[in-house]
This record gives C-alpha cells, structure tokens and sequence, in this order.
C-alpha cells in the first residue's frame, strides 16, 4: 500500500489540496497546536503568518489613552506651619510605554 499523499483543507479557498503549503502554526496555551494550511494557489498571496499570541495580547490590551500626569508640591514646614523650603512642582508623566518622566519646576 502507497502512503496517500498529504491531503489538507485550504485555510482561504477550503478547497482539499494534495499539495498543501504551510502558511501557519497556530500555538496552543493549552495543548499541541495544530497547522493551517492552504492551497499552492493561495499560499502565494496568503496574509504573513501573525502569531496568534500577539494578536490577543493586542485585543487585551487595554485602549491607548493620553498620558496621565501626576503633580506633586514638594516643600518644608517648619513646627510653626510656614513653608520655610519650597522645590517647586514635579510633575510625573506616565507616557504609553510605561516610562517615567520627571520634570522638575522651579
Ligand atoms: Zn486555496
């Protein structure tokens, strides 16, 4: 008995293909991935392979929203009550990438 040759589903046109192209690997979390294949036809104008991990890492990510800013008074008091040093403003800006800025005033 001859081993019939590989036959998949396109993953694009889902027609069966005796020659299959590999255009993905999906990875599972939970278990073994599985492969996504197309037809030769397809597998030439198929999309970059995107990892499916990122792809939800994006989804989950929380919407991107204007910097945050945070102004602290930074001064002495004396046991009286009076400012006897005053350092001006820092200001703490937490920009999109999570780094912290620290602007010094005054
Ligand atoms: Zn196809």
């Amino acid at each position: 008995m001859t081993p019939r040759p590989p036959v998949r589903m396109c993953a694009r046109c889902e027609r069966t293909t005796d020659a299959p192209v590999l255009v993905h690997e999906v990875h599972a979390a939970t278990g073994p991935g599985f492969n996504v294949y197309a037809c030769g036809e397809c597998a030439a104008s198929y999309p970059p392979a995107v990892d499916v991990l990122e792809l939800l890492e994006l989804a989950a990510a929380p919407v991107r929203r204007s910097p945050s800013r945070l102004t602290l008074r930074v001064y002495k008091v004396n046991s009286d009550g009076d400012v006897i040093e005053d350092r001006g403003e820092v200001e703490i800006v937490a920009d999109d990438d999570d780094a912290h800025r620290l602007l010094s005033g005054g």
